[in-house]
């Protein structure tokens, strides 16, 4: 990477409904329609300039596709964010039936455990880009922790607000990073509208406000490393969980992007959008075949998608019924069975929202929608430490025994003691 050289080919900021174009600044929406601002790249210079065996050499990092993000310099913090594994998971596909398939691993993402790093990681390398000093977000919890750590690393000043019922895990780790938090009274919706006030009144960076448009295109990198560890060959089929809705319309757009570089063949992944029943305004719409929004008032312990009101819900219904895909919902019970089936299965722990993830496969698998038979990628998106409640009681306590053999055996190892 050149030393503060042009790494961009982003060339400005478009309408997704109107289509007006805007110059590559700071922008909340768009002005004519309130819509959100995408950014567009010159496709035809990238193809030009730039082959995949180029990447080759690079770090095992997201700025491996440096040249498909909307930085103008060097990133400035997240350096060693993104590339995390993609893990072939035969015992999970056994008990589900399937030939095929993967776990995108963003549990282990750098360094707050969630795919939210890579997001953050290009947000406030923009932030410092248009000279903030001060950043913030509203969140649901894991947006929270990787803009409190990334701000530390940047020397940003941080304000983070979020919901007061969230986790304890996931508060603890936003404040050890010296930031801000702002615990408010009410649910994410009610706490984004603050911040879009917030973001109004003073010139600071809000990570999902005026540099929102930057950030999700950090989601894109998830698209690009399947797509590359599979062996540049796109997936049949992705499951992914939702809350806003930008990570689904993201992986779709990394994957359209390649395929307009002639970077992989032209495959139709069916997208699958997965969330909690206890906040389904997403998976509700696409089962009732419309891009329409019903908001709903969430009430489930997958915290992380909790999104009442999501502002991409409509794009991501599209991206799931324009693929052939669909949207499916489950319940608390089912989301901690998915947790735990992903753990006895594959060793990894994922928080609620990956268990939506695998639980909704099994859904999905079991009605006959999602083919076994075909190639599947489920995005595990958070790390299970971080939620360590929603387990409490859920699993049994084990034996305490005295520090004595027989007690053991008698234990553990008395057939009437297994069950
Ligand atoms: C935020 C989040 C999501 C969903 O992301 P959206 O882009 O808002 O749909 C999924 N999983 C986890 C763990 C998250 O924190
Ligand atoms: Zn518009």
């Amino acid at each position: 990477m050149k030393p503060g050289g042009l790494v961009s080919y982003a060339i400005h900021l478009k309408c997704r409904d109107c289509e007006r174009t805007y110059p590559l600044e700071p922008l909340a929406a768009c002005e004519e329609c309130w819509a959100p601002l995408e950014v567009v790249y010159d496709y035809g210079k990238l193809w030009a300039d730039l082959r995949r065996e180029d990447l080759a050499s690079r770090p095992p990092t997201m700025w491996r596709y440096r040249e498909l993000l909307p930085l103008a310099r060097d990133p400035y913090v997240g350096h060693q964010t993104g590339f995390t594994p993609l893990v072939a998971a035969p015992r999970l596909g056994a008990a589900l039936g399937v030939r095929e398939l993967y776990l995108k691993n963003d549990s282990v993402n750098h360094p707050t455990l969630s795919f939210k790093d890579r997001v953050v990681a290009v947000a406030l390398s923009k932030a410092h880009e248009f000279g903030f000093d001060t950043v913030g977000c509203s969140s649901t919890g894991n947006l929270a922790n990787a803009v409190a750590a990334q701000a530390a690393a940047g020397g940003f000043k941080a304000f983070i607000f979020v919901p007061a019922e969230l986790e304890p895990e996931k508060i603890i780790a936003t404040q050890v990073y010296g930031a801000t938090l702002v615990r408010v009274q009410g649910n994410y919706d009610q706490v984004n509208r603050l911040c879009s006030e917030v973001a109004q009144k003073h010139s600071w960076g809000i990570v999902n406000v005026n540099l929102r448009s930057y950030y999700s295109e950090g989601s894109k990198t998830v698209g690009y490393e399947i797509a590359e560890q599979l062996g540049w060959r796109l997936p049949q089929n992705i499951v992914v969980p939702m809350a806003g809705g930008a990570l689904i319309t993201k992986v779709h757009k990394a994957f359209e992007e390649l395929k307009k570089l002639a970077w992989v063949e032209p495959v139709t992944t069916r997208f699958f959008g997965a969330q909690a029943t206890g906040c389904s305004p997403i998976t509700s719409a696409a089962k009732r075949g419309t891009s329409e929004i019903d908001p709903q008032k969430p009430h489930t312990i997958a915290k992380s998608l909790a999104i009442g009101n999501p502002a991409d819900g409509i794009y991501a219904v599209k991206t799931i019924l324009g693929s052939g895909g669909a949207g499916e919902d489950v319940s608390d019970d089912e989301i901690v069975e998915g947790i735990r089936l992903l753990g006895e299965t594959e060793g990894i722990f994922t928080e609620t929202a990956g268990g939506v993830t695998v639980a909704v496969a099994r859904k999905l698998i079991r009605q006959g929608r999602l083919n076994p038979q075909e190639s599947i990628v489920l995005a595990i998106t958070g790390n299970g430490l971080k939620t360590i409640g929603a387990l409490q009681g859920r699993i049994a306590e084990s034996a305490l025994i005295r520090p004595k053999l027989e007690d053991f055996e008698e234990q553990f190892l008395n057939a009437a003691a297994i069950v």
